[in-house]
């Protein structure tokens, strides 16, 4: 966790504060309705900041439009041009990402601080292994030193400008290079640390990365809000960023355990697994545990530290309370069960 607070929108960014879970839509910005329905699917599943690319002029007024018909904070995604970051701050934008190094003079530079220090709207260096200058490369290789003091040499111009609303972001694509990166990064600044792993991949090889590299940084304590990047729909990066912040008992929620299944299993678990897991979604910000076990040898114990749980048997299953049978019901019936008896007692 960073010494020092930043504010995106209502949102407190470091100092302790919870972890904070962002996306970035993948829509035109300027089609502010495709937009703005993409960041009410984000704000559904639990997305707290969201960025959008101001890539344009259109791109950037446009966030007035769609601040208008969303409370979520709006990071703009500015690359080399400072106007398009004036037009984003004129916009109401809440963030801003952009390296001052790609923004060209100081004189430049400065007219973004200043217009963002009027409305205290913080700035995200984010430095990427990918696009790392040929003299950090000649000089340290893509690694973390080349990384990290990449990160410090823009956080040195923002501080010559007096400004200290930071976030710093340095990913790789690689997992070690990342932990590396964060980790030196850490040791150096106080600011708010964004973490992620940049172009991590597909849904299925990019969340396990990504959760081996955000999860292994905030054990650490290292990190202050998340952002899981996955060639996927932007809701799937916000289902995985929730996911690996309960693993780490960081946030509240509905924790499913279920088991693996065996020989000695009667009864399809994994299809009711499934099934529970996705007709619970709906109570997905309830602080429980339900279990789902494949047989009564081992089932009841493991349900007793659960709130609610199943245990199959041939064709039936039985259904547990804090560790105590509920009922015994037939196989069909068991899912249903479940539910009414969590609906019944979990308000
Ligand atoms: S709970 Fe029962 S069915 Fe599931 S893995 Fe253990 S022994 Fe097998």
């Amino acid at each position: 966790m960073s010494k020092k607070t930043i504010k995106i929108g209502n949102i407190l960014v470091g100092g302790g504060n919870p972890i904070s879970i962002q996306s970035m839509t993948n829509t035109h910005t300027e089609n502010v309705v495709k937009t703005v329905r993409q960041i009410h699917e984000l704000t559904k599943a639990g997305c707290e900041i969201v960025r959008v690319t101001a890539n344009n002029f259109d791109a950037a007024q446009a966030i007035a439009k769609i601040k208008a018909q969303t409370n979520l904070p709006i990071v703009a995604d500015i690359h080399f041009d400072y106007k398009l970051a004036l037009e984003a701050i004129k916009a109401g934008t809440d963030g801003l990402r952009l390296n001052p190094d790609n923004i060209g003079s100081m004189q430049n530079v400065l007219k973004i601080v200043n217009a963002a220090k009027e409305r205290k709207i913080p700035i995200r260096i984010g430095v990427n292994s990918g696009s790392l200058s040929k003299e950090k490369i000649a000089k340290y290789g893509i690694s973390a030193e080349a990384l990290v003091e990449s990160a410090l040499e823009h956080v040195a111009i923002l501080e010559k400008a007096n400004y200290e609303e930071i976030k710093i972001s340095v990913k790789a694509s690689s997992v070690p290079l990342t932990l590396k990166s964060y980790r030196l990064l850490a040791q150096k600044v106080d600011y708010p640390l964004h973490l992620g792993i940049t172009e991590a991949g597909t849904e299925f090889g990019g969340t396990i990365k990504s959760a081996i590299g955000i999860g292994t940084l905030l054990e650490e304590g290292i990190g202050d809000t998340i952002r899981v990047s996955l060639t996927a729909n932007p809701v799937k990066e916000i289902l995985v960023a929730k996911e690996i912040l309960k693993a780490l008992d960081l946030r509240k929620g509905l924790k499913i355990i279920s088991c693996p299944t065996c020989g000695r299993t009667e009864i399809n678990l994994i299809n009711i697994a499934k099934e529970v897991e996705e007709q619970l979604q709906k109570y997905a910000h309830l602080d429980l545990k339900i279990a789902v076990m494949g047989c009564i040898v081992n089932g009841p114990g493991e349900a007793r530290e659960a709130d609610f749980g199943i245990a199959g048997g041939n064709g039936e299953g039985l259904i547990f309370q804090n560790g105590k049978i509920v009922k015994k019901v037939t196989e069909d019936k068991l899912i249903e069960e479940l539910i009414h008896l969590i609906e019944k007692n979990a308000h």
